[in-house]
C-alpha cells in the first residue's frame, strides 16, 4: 500500500486532505482485543499514515484492512458511519482539533447527539459531565473554551471527546508528546486506567520508544514507510534485534530533561521519501551496513515465534 495524504483541521474540524509524500509499504500487522499495540519511529517514518489508514481518515491506494473480520477497506463514507462511532482518535495536538469557539461541553455533546450516543440533549449534557470529571476537568469548567486550559487539560478533553462516543478502539497518535514530560505520565495512567475501565483497545504511535515502554503489548517499529522490525514487548525491550531498533534505544535520554529528543546518536540524514534508497532503506546509516545492504531489500525474518525483523543479518 501507499499513500499520499495529510489531515488539516481549521477550527476543529477536518477541512482537507492534503496531498504530500509519505509513503508506507508493505507494512502489515494485526492486533487483539484489549490491546495496546504501538508503532514507533522517527518523524516521517508513515507511523501517522498508518494509524490515520486503519480507521480511514486516509484511504489506502491498495491492501487490506479488517476490522473485528469484516474487511472495511471499501467501505463508503455512509458506510463507515456505524463504524467511526467505534474508533476514535486522540490527536497530538488537542488544541487544533479542537474547536476554538465550542465551549467544552458542546465539543462532547455534538458528537454523541450525532452518533445517536445519548437520547436527548439532556442526557448528552449529563453524560459529558460525567465524563470531564472522569478525566479531570472539573464540572464548572465545561463551559469554557479550549483556549482557557492548559496543554495537559486540552489533552484530557481530547480523550474525553474521543470516549464520548462509547468508542472500542483508539487511535491515539502522539497523545503525549507535545506535553511536558512532569504531566505524560499523568496523561498515560489516565488512558490506561479508562482503557481497563472501558474494555477498550489502543493503538497508540509515538517517536519515543521509552513512552510506549509500560503500556505495549505489542510493538512495530517503522523507518521509512517499512516496518523493520515487530513483535511482543518482550522481544522488543528484552532482545530488538534491528540495528535501527537499536539505534532507537541508544538515542533514550537516560536523565529525564527537557530533551526527549528521538535519533540523536543516529548518524546521517533520514533520506526523503521521493528518493528512497535501494536495498534496505536504512543502509545510509546503519553501522552494520553489508554489500548486500545498498542492492537488495530485506526480507521480513521471524526470528523467535511473533518476532519479525526486516534485516539481512538475520536472513
Ligand atoms: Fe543494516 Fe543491512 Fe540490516 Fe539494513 S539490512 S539494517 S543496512 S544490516
Ligand atoms: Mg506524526
Amino acid at each position: 500500500t501507499d499513500f499520499l495524504s495529510k489531515l488539516v483541521f481549521e477550527r476543529g474540524r477536518l477541512v482537507k486532505r492534503e496531498r504530500v509524500v509519505k509513503a508506507v509499504n508493505k507494512v502489515s500487522f494485526s492486533m487483539d482485543k484489549g490491546e495496546v499495540f504501538s508503532i514507533v519511529g522517527e518523524s516521517g517514518c508513515g507511523k501517522s499514515t498508518v494509524a490515520r489508514t486503519v480507521i480511514k481518515l486516509i484511504e489506502p491506494k491498495g491492501g487490506r484492512i479488517v476490522y473485528d473480520g469484516r474487511d472495511i477497506t471499501g467501505l463508503s463514507r455512509e458506510e463507515m458511519l456505524p463504524l467511526r462511532k467505534k474508533m476514535q482518535m486522540i490527536f497530538q495536538d488537542p488544541y487544533a482539533s479542537l474547536n476554538p469557539r465550542q465551549r467544552v461541553v458542546d465539543i462532547l455533546t455534538e458528537p454523541m447527539i450525532f452518533h445517536r450516543a445519548a437520547s436527548s440533549v439532556e442526557e448528552a449534557r449529563e453524560k459529558a459531565m460525567g465524563l470531564l470529571s472522569r478525566v479531570g476537568i472539573r464540572p464548572e469548567q465545561a463551559s469554557r473554551y479550549p483556549h482557557q486550559f492548559s496543554g495537559g487539560q486540552r489533552q484530557r478533553i481530547g480523550i474525553a471527546r474521543a470516549l464520548a462516543v462509547e468508542p472500542e478502539f483508539i487511535v491515539a497518535d502522539e497523545p503525549v508528546s507535545a506535553l511536558d514530560v512532569s504531566i505524560q505520565a499523568q496523561i498515560l495512567n489516565l488512558m490506561m486506567d479508562l482503557k481497563e475501565e472501558l474494555s477498550l483497545s489502543y493503538m497508540f504511535i509515538a517517536h519515543d520508544l521509552s513512552v510506549v515502554k509500560h503500556i505495549s503489548d505489542n510493538l512495530a517499529v517503522m523507518y521509512l514507510g517499512k516496518i523493520a522490525e515487530k513483535g511482543s514487548k518482550d522481544h522488543i525491550f528484552g532482545n530488538p534485534l534491528h540495528p535501527y531498533t537499536l539505534a532507537l534505544f541508544s538515542a533514550i535520554p537516560r536523565i529525564s530533561g527537557t530533551s526527549m529528543r528521538q535519533g540523536k546518536n543516529l548518524e546521517g540524514e533520514i533520506p526523503g521519501a521521493i528518493d528512497l534508497p535501494s536495498g534496505c532503506f536504512f543502509h545510509g546509516r546503519c553501522p552494520k551496513a553489508m554489500d548486500i545492504c545498498s542492492k537488495t531489500a530485506p526480507d521480513e525474518i521471524e526470528v523467535e515465534p511473533g518476532h519479525m525483523v526486516s534485516c539481512h543479518l538475520y536472513g
